[in-house]
């Protein structure tokens, strides 16, 4: 793992937040490690030494400084060309922790050698994937602790510790403090109301909230999403139970505030991890915006809204159903149809905010006559083929190891072509070079014939193709139609024809 130590020294000396969780700070006198922003004194050159992950800090022996909490910086940015194995193993440890098996569980599942994947660990985030799952661990717990009034016993599982005794250990050993006395240090303001919390979820600046919200406004389905007064809501539904959650912007710390209302709290970590994916929190703006800016098309843009994220998903499943759902038809369009497979096949979920139902899961859309909601038969048996084929386990939008592998069996399903299957795994995936290379609106945004000619241009944004989609399609250059993105459609019947070429796209 290379840090660039100049770069490093600059941004701690700064205590510049655009680094934020790029890399830690072991201070040698007290060992402990922090974050660039941190607001302790600087110690001197010689007394620190650089980390690229937290895990590797906490690896080397150093605990987690209590002033900058290193559990509260954005999570490791998909960057510095760490091997897909690596981004991927980061993914599945996010989504469940070793739970499943260990580090060999998660090798099997990567489809490599449990000790080469611990080698390409130790070579690209300075620790085992051991220590990188603990210190997830450690940090969740740490930040409920800090972050709501749950009793410690409730913590302890919801932090995957499994009892109170391993967890309250596992805090006294990093934090020389038990759990209560950490509380007590945290100041929390106010008490929240049962089965609520509030999570501060940092980001690296600049972050374009306005552009995300605009985007989710747009396609919000009504009843199960809302965005309204700078706030997005929406009903969730995990493990069985239902909730809800509400984000707003908190600027001046450089974070979004989510408020999650949810019953178990042992989903609280999966919840989070999915709404830090779905905001795109772990982004890295520096590093994206030079290949953006080397395109004289998007430097314009880039300029005009800085900050720009691609704009993930609460639900893969969910969003493939809307991506069909809008294929040739207008974005309102496709927001109201959307609505009705809502009221016809969602289940009922009371709460404020306007909403009013939690989005159908697979198994009722596979019997479902989708007909009734005024869908054509061939978009309701893409659906219904959608949904079944989750049923039968044949697709599953968690835990995908093997994007290509994904995306080729999505592309098998009658009615899902290349596009939307693109589509899908930009904002479900969180591929950061996914790319909708046969997009009518990019072609036109940037005046190219082809689809060939597009691809050939768009090697220069690599890896980050999906953030260039995301400035052409929503930020309009002075010369370019201020229009969405324009799709030639993927159903069976659509043959990209002038007239399908002009219609917006409903996704
Ligand atoms: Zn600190």
């Amino acid at each position: 793992m290379k840090l660039d130590l100049q770069a490093c020294s600059r941004a701690r000396l700064s205590r510049d937040p655009r680094f934020d969780g790029k890399f830690f700070i072991g201070v040698l006198g007290s060992r402990v490690y922090c974050r660039s922003i941190c607001p302790a004194p600087t110690a001197k050159e010689k007394n620190v030494r650089y980390f690229a992950t937290a895990a590797a800090a906490a690896d080397a022996g150093f605990r987690p400084c209590l002033r900058c909490r290193p559990e509260a910086s954005p999570g490791t940015p998909a960057w510095l060309g760490t091997p897909t194995t690596v981004s991927r193993a980061l993914r599945l440890i996010a989504e469940s922790g070793l739970d499943d098996g260990g580090v060999e569980g998660l090798a099997d599942r990567l489809g490599v050698g449990s000790r080469h994947l611990r080698r390409l660990f130790i070579q690209h985030l300075g620790a085992p994937p051991s220590a990188v799952a603990q210190t997830r661990r450690l940090h969740f717990a740490k930040k409920l602790i800090d972050e709501t009034s749950l009793p410690m016993s409730e913590l302890a599982l919801a932090s995957g510790f499994g009892c109170v005794r391993r967890f309250n250990a596992a805090i006294r050993k990093v934090y020389k403090r038990t759990p209560t006395q950490i509380r007590r240090l945290s100041r929390q303001a106010g008490v929240q109301p049962e089965n609520e919390y509030l999570f501060r979820l940092k980001y690296r600046p600049p972050y374009d909230w306005e552009g995300m919200l605009r985007f989710l406004a747009a396609r919000a389905t009504p009843g199960v999403e809302c965005v309204a007064d700078g706030h997005y809501h929406r009903s969730i539904s995990l493990n069985g139970s239902d909730g809800s959650v509400d984000v707003s912007l908190d600027a001046n710390n450089d974070a979004l505030l989510a408020r999650v209302q949810f019953g178990d709290p042992r989903s609280l970590f999966l919840i989070v991890e999915r709404l830090r994916a779905m905001f795109d929190l772990n982004a890295d703006w520096a590093a994206i915006a030079p290949s953006l800016r080397a395109d004289r098309a998007l430097a314009g843009r880039v300029d005009a809204q800085p900050g720009l994220r691609v704009p993930g998903c609460w639900s893969g499943f969910e969003l493939a159903v809307r991506a069909i759902l809008g294929q040739q038809i207008t974005v309102k369009g496709a927001t109201t149809v959307a609505g009705s497979l809502v009221r016809a096949f969602g289940r009922p979920y009371v709460s404020a905010h306007k909403l009013s139902h939690v989005f159908p899961q697979p198994k009722g859309l596979a019997e479902a006559d989708l007909t009734s909601i005024g869908l054509t038969k061939a978009r309701a048996a893409t659906i219904r083929g959608l949904a079944r084929a989750v049923v039968d386990g044949k697709i599953s939008f968690e835990g995908v190891v093997a994007p290509d592998d994904f995306l080729f069996r999505l592309g098998e399903l009658p009615g899902i072509g290349a596009w939307t299957a693109q589509y899908i795994a930009m904002r479900a995936l969180g591929e950061p070079d996914a790319f909708p290379s046969g997009d009518l609106g990019l072609l036109r945004g940037l005046g190219i014939t082809s689809s060939a000619e597009l691809e050939k241009r768009a090697e220069a944004w690599r890896p980050w193709r999906a953030y260039a989609t995301m400035y052409l399609w929503t930020v309009p250059a002075e010369a370019v139609n201020a229009s969405e993105g324009l799709s030639k459609g993927d159903s069976a019947t659509a043959s990209g024809t002038a007239v399908e070429a002009r219609m917006p796209l409903g996704v």
